[in-house]
């Protein structure tokens, strides 16, 4: 689990910021709910057999009535459950977007912590796959607005439930025969959840999931034309990518699409963003059957590729330092840089004293155009002396009425 220190938020902010427009732009609403959910809200919708379920969760018990609760491994599940609690989803859609901390007991590595951010995107209430596409297309938006390159879209349907159910029973058979090369993970799931066998990064198992019976040939109409229209819709976009028949997703609840933007610039954490539909969830976790599609972004893999990139992130540098120096000074000092702020420039007030050399550099180090500075002597005429301190008028200096100096600092 990382500290953020303040030479490192910027970017955050930065990202924080691009994003807000960004999901205004499409439509997409936050919703912020719990970092603590009963733990069986994840069992149930996350999926018994996967890794977060088996292996991830930071569970603990309530000690006042012992309730089983979990640190959120992902945000789907909890954005389900408030929008059923809510009754967020009777005859209405809702394009919702939620950003936050999430808890998965991982071995740390590059791109790999134990807490890690996501931002994520869900709606409810649309079955067709205009919505499927949207949620693609929004994010090669992103990549755009944050000026990031390289990256590779991979998309992949898994069919409806029926569709699944005779794939299983020919996957399961396929897998029995092929036991020898399954690891402990693989034998554990064969018959729990089966394609996710194939989801595995196991090379020695590699040749077995390439060669197993193919989701895609046991699509019905429906299913092959929802997909078809997402792969048209993304074509008319402009946007490439790759058909993965083996791309399963790590969750249990998906359904047709599923999709996965990667990059090659970040080793093993190689996925920065992931998704799909999930028709069954919101049933599954209790509320009327509403279909849902939805992502998250892994936000530190995104700064990481940011800094690998070298994508500069705008810096926010004060306009004015305010240096002051003797006690009627620092006085009027204070009521000046509030002034200052309130005529909307970003104000340091020198506190604390000393020099004016060591205050000077300090309204260097820290960016400032403009040094506003405060003796006592020109305090008792109520004048202060501005100096600009960056670009091609850097030195320029002036001495003023305390009142002008906001009118002078706009006009330079
Ligand atoms: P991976 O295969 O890398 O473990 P996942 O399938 O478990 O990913 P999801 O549950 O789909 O990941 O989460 C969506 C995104 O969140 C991932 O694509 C990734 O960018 C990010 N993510 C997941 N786990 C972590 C983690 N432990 N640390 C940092 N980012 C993570
Ligand atoms: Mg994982």
């Amino acid at each position: 689990m990382n500290d953020v220190l303040p030479d490192a938020s910027p970017v955050w902010l930065h990202f924080e910021a691009v994003c807000r427009e960004w999901l205004v732009a499409y439509g997409y609403k936050q919703i912020r709910t719990p970092i603590v959910e009963p733990t069986p809200l994840f069992v149930r919708g996350v999926g018994e057999h996967t890794d977060i379920v088996e292996k991830e969760m930071y569970s603990f018990e309530d000690s006042l009535n012992g309730e089983k609760l979990t640190l959120r491994p992902e945000g789907t599940a909890g954005c389900v459950r408030a929008c059923i609690e809510h009754g967020l989803l009777y005859n209405q859609t809702q394009r919702l977007w939620y950003t936050g901390p999430m808890f998965r007991h991982e071995r740390p590595q590059k791109g790999r912590y134990r807490q890690f951010h996501q931002l994520g995107v869900e709606a409810f209430g649309f079955a067709t796959p205009d919505i499927d596409a949207e949620m693609i297309v929004m994010l090669a938006d992103l990549w755009r607005r944050l000026g990031l390159t390289g990256m590779t879209l991979e998309i992949n349907t898994l069919g409806d439930t029926a569709e699944r159910a005779a794939h299983r029973a020919e996957l399961i058979a396929y897998l029995e025969k092929h036991q020898d090369v399954l690891d402990a993970d693989g034998k554990r799931r064969l018959y729990a959840n089966p394609l996710r066998v194939l989801d595995t990064k196991n090379p020695a198992m590699q040749e077995m999931a390439e060669n197993a019976p193919r989701l895609r040939d046991f699509l019905g109409e429906e299913s092959r034309k929802h997909f078809d229209v997402v792969c048209a819709l993304l074509d008319d976009a402009g946007i490439a990518y790759k058909l993965n028949p083996r791309l399963v997703r790590g969750l249990d609840y998906y359904n047709r699409t599923v999709f996965e933007w990667t990059t090659d610039q970040l080793g093993a954490q190689a996925t920065v963003a992931a998704g799909g539909r999930y028709d069954g969830l919101v049933e599954q976790l209790g509320g009327k059957s509403v279909p849902g599609v939805g992502y998250a972004i892994g936000i530190e893999r995104i700064l990481l590729l940011l800094e690998t990139q070298g994508v500069t992130v705008p810096e926010d540098v004060p306009d004015v330092y305010v240096v002051n120096q003797g006690e009627t000074a620092a006085r009027l000092a204070f009521g000046v840089a509030q002034s200052l702020r309130l005529a909307g420039f970003k104000t340091i007030l020198h506190c604390g004293g000393g020099s004016f050399k060591s205050q000077f550099k300090r309204a260097d180090a820290c960016g400032a155009r403009f040094a506003v500075t405060l003796g006592d002597d020109e305090a008792a005429k109520g004048l202060a002396a501005v100096k600009c301190l960056t670009g091609a008028r850097m030195g320029e200096q002036i001495v003023l009425p305390l009142a002008e100096v906001a009118a002078f600092l706009r006009g330079f």
